[in-house]
């Protein structure tokens, strides 16, 4: 995974954190307000049925007064004729006494009346018309057949708040005077502050229908004198248009107050007599009550607990995050520069060179580093490539970019592809990097050399990436600039390095490749001269590339030699005959002898003859079938045991041919010698017919032809390419003739095709 990958990875994880955290909180908001709204529906839910109650028994006190003041009407009617005044006076003194109101009157219908007041005084002459005009109202009413109850009004004779009760007095149906009552309100105060509101926690006033205090809890929060509830600043403008417009419709209604920076609720719910409303507050505001607080206690708990978990998930991310960045420093930093690693900087380079090819790479190298650490110290040495890394970081422009590989080698990035702007430019690096022998006073001049290398003319290779590619690249130019001991810079030249670069390539790519397949069985035929018919082929490497390159034997079999990977190579490719014959044999094809290279190198391998028999025992096919080819060069070490080998092989019942004979060190020393079957003559001496002196090849060829024939070995001429070279080597009396006239060496798929399906 690169950096980019991995940090499109951690947005990904903050995305979902902070998802997940919103979430979170949403959620604890959302459980608190309805927790909230629980609360609040139970506390008005409790608030609307206590202010009912407390309705309820302003009403039954109300009803009780005017029921026993109704009571009392039907024994207190005044006839002159059978009463005097004085005496009915009397009477109603005497009622008076054993009942709770204050007063009592009785009036006639011409407006005059009596008066008595609880165990004081009987007045006689009473004038309607100088009545407390509320009471005034309700006997007026009164007069008219309904009973009442008047507003609350001071009394100034009994110095109190008073309400007045006045009911019709009937005689036969006609109403002949009305019979009052006054009490004082202290009752109804008593009803509204018993103090029983909402478990002691709230209280209730009386208001009337403008909103003035009738009677005023003296267990309100709120101290000041106030007229009514909209006098000072605690209920907010729109809420006191709400319960204007609630009251004036009658409706119950909740609002709040808020007073001393706390919010108070409160419900205002109608009495239905004259206008007046309840006005129910809650005391605990929005923090107290029992229920209340556990819901509180709760919210709260839940909060925390969310919260924490908001907290430790952010704490965990930042961990986390810090980490990764720690392991992106670590994987694509270079801890001794703080310099981009390898890995990064090709990973990065090649980014750059997917959206343009306008750059040029460099690898830089310090002139004996080596020495330069031995003499100056490790610590020295370091600070020098820090050096380095501070010059280059100051030289380079936007979007160009460099890193160190390994010990004194960087890596750069240059934009553009000006080779003389490119080596003034680096030039300028080599001296101010330079000139940190100056700045340390250290008696030593400090060199570099530099490989360089253009994108923009860069063909594509097999396998690797732009920025493998242009840094190989760099690397073949390196080499070069290494020789020398000044400053000095070389550029990449194609024709020089292409070879180095398909070396490269094979070498760190041919164990993948034997294990993907890529190395196919190409098979090119050999006519019999004699008969003039196919009947046998060379089996021939070649090496495809995932992405279709087709590379040739003389790339790679030369390098698998010096590398030993050849006995692998050629084992497998044993292996892949063995197995193309078994399938011409299961398919019911009658199977050709097929040659097989082998390298010298096999000879040399202990289990090189249980290969042979392991391959006999797997595939079961006759050995006769199979040819191995060797080169001649085998036979100039030990003879001895070369043919001790040979016959080995021989006894199997395999056939030994010598290849490219005539192509080297070939002698007819060797050739008389050799236990062999087939000789294979070089194409060197078909060749060499057309350029050279044909008539001397002619003879030497004869020679050779007739020696084998007398030594029993059959011959085979490669590299028949005209008719005239078929011509002349069956005149010379060869026995197989093999090359392009005939044909390429095909795929094994293609050669079955076309030789082998009759
Ligand atoms: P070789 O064994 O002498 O194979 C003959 C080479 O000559 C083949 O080249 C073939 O394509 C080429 N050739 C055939 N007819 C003509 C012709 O008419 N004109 C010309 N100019 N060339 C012709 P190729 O396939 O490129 O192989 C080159 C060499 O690589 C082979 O020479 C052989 O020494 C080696 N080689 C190929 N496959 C293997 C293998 O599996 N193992 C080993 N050890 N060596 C192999
Ligand atoms: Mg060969
Ligand atoms: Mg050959």
């Amino acid at each position: 995974m690169n950096e980019k990958k991995i940090r499109q990875r951690l947005t990904r994880i903050t995305v979902l954190v902070v998802i997940t955290v919103a979430v979170l909180l949403a959620a604890a908001s959302m459980i608190s307000a309805s927790l909230e709204k629980v609360g609040s529906n139970t506390m008005e839910e409790q608030m609307k049925s206590e202010t009912e109650e407390y309705k309820i028994n302003m009403l039954r006190k109300l009803d009780a007064d005017t029921q026993t003041l109704q009571t009392l009407a039907s024994f207190f009617e005044f006839s002159a004729d059978t009463i005097s005044y004085e005496d009915f006076a009397k009477g109603v003194y005497e009622a008076n006494r054993h009942n709770g109101f204050s007063r009592m009157g009785y009036f006639l219908k011409d407006g005059t009346g009596i008066r008595v007041t609880k165990n004081q005084d009987i007045d006689l002459d009473v004038k309607v018309s100088e009545l407390n005009e509320n009471f005034q109202e309700i006997i007026a009413n009164a007069w008219e057949g309904e009973s009442g109850v008047s507003r609350i009004y001071y009394d100034e004779g009994l110095d109190k708040q008073i309400i007045a009760y006045a009911v019709p007095v009937y005689s036969y149906n006609e109403v002949v005077g009305v019979l009052g009552a006054s009490t004082g309100i202290e009752v109804f105060k008593e009803i509204l502050d018993n103090g029983t509101a909402l478990y002691g926690k709230g209280y209730a006033h009386l208001v009337g229908k403008e909103g003035k205090y009738l009677i005023r809890s003296e267990r309100r929060v709120v101290q000041e004198q106030e007229e009514t509830i909209y006098d000072g600043s605690y209920l907010p403008e729109e809420e006191k248009s709400r319960i204007r417009s609630c009251m004036e419709e009658g409706r119950s209604v909740f609002s709040y107050f808020t007073y001393k920076g706390l919010d108070y609720r409160m419900y205002l719910e109608p009495l239905d007599v004259n206008g007046w409303y309840i006005v129910c507050v809650d005391t605990t505001g929005k923090g107290g009550g029992s229920l209340y607080t556990i819901l509180l206690v709760t919210r709260i708990t839940m909060y925390a607990v969310l919260t924490l978990a908001a907290f430790l998930l952010i704490y965990g991310y930042c961990l986390f995050k810090q980490n990764t960045r720690r392991l992106i420093k670590i994987a694509y930093h270079d801890p001794c520069t703080d310099a981009y690693n390898r890995v990064h900087f090709m990973e990065k380079a090649n980014a750059a060179l997917e959206v343009s090819r306008s750059y040029t790479g460099i690898e830089m190298n310090i002139r004996q580093f080596k020495f330069i650490n031995e003499i100056f110290g490790r610590a020295q040495a370091n600070r020098l490539l820090i050096h380095v890394k501070e010059v280059l970081g100051e030289k380079l422009g936007e979007g160009e970019f460099f890193g160190r590989d390994s010990a004194d080698r960087f890596l750069i990035l240059m934009r553009g592809t000006d080779q003389e702007e490119i080596r003034r430019r680096l030039l300028e690096i080599m001296e101010s990097v330079g000139d940190f022998a100056k700045l340390k006073r250290l008696n030593y001049r400090i060199r570099l050399y530099c490989g360089a290398a253009f994108a923009d003319s860069m063909e594509k290779v097999p396998e690797l990436s732009a920025s493998e590619t242009l840094f190989l690249r760099t690397s073949f130019a390196l080499k070069t600039a290494r020789d020398g001991h000044q400053n000095n810079i070389w550029f990449y030249n194609t024709a020089v390095h292409k070879d180095e670069i398909m070396q490269n390539y094979v070498e760190t790519h041919m164990e993948q490749a034997l294990n993907d397949g890529e190395f196919k069985l190409y098979l090119q035929p050999k006519k019999d001269l004699h008969s003039g018919k196919f009947g046998s082929a060379e089996a021939l490497v070649r090496w495809q590339t995932a992405d279709g390159t087709m590379i040739f034997p003389n790339q790679f079999i030369p390098l698998f030699e010096q590398n030993g990977f050849c006995v692998r190579l050629d084992l497998y490719m044993l292996e892949q005959v063995f197995c193309q014959i078994r399938e011409w044999m299961d398919a019911g094809v009658d199977p050709i002898p097929i040659s097989v290279n082998q390298s010298k190198l096999l000879f040399y391998e202990e289990d090189y003859m249980q290969n042979l028999d392991h391959l006999i025992e797997k595939y079961k096919i006759p050995p006769q079938l199979i040819t191995l080819e060797i080169l001649e060069g085998l036979a100039l070490e030990n003879v001895d045991e070369l043919n001790r080998k040979l016959s080995l092989i021989r006894s199997k019942g395999f056939r030994v041919s010598m290849d490219d004979f005539g192509s080297g060190y070939s002698s007819f020393n060797t050739l008389g010698k050799l236990q062999i079957d087939e000789l294979k003559l070089d194409r060197a001496f078909l060749m060499e017919l057309s350029h050279g002196d044909p008539r001397r090849q002619k003879i030497i060829m004869e020679q050779i032809v007739e020696m084998a024939k007398r030594l029993h070995i059959s011959t085979v001429v490669e590299g028949v390419e005209t008719a005239e070279n078929e011509e002349l080597i069956s005149e010379l009396g060869c026995d197989y003739g093999q090359g392009y006239l005939y044909s390429r060496p095909v795929s094994a798929g293609e050669f079955s095709e076309k030789y082998m399906e009759n």
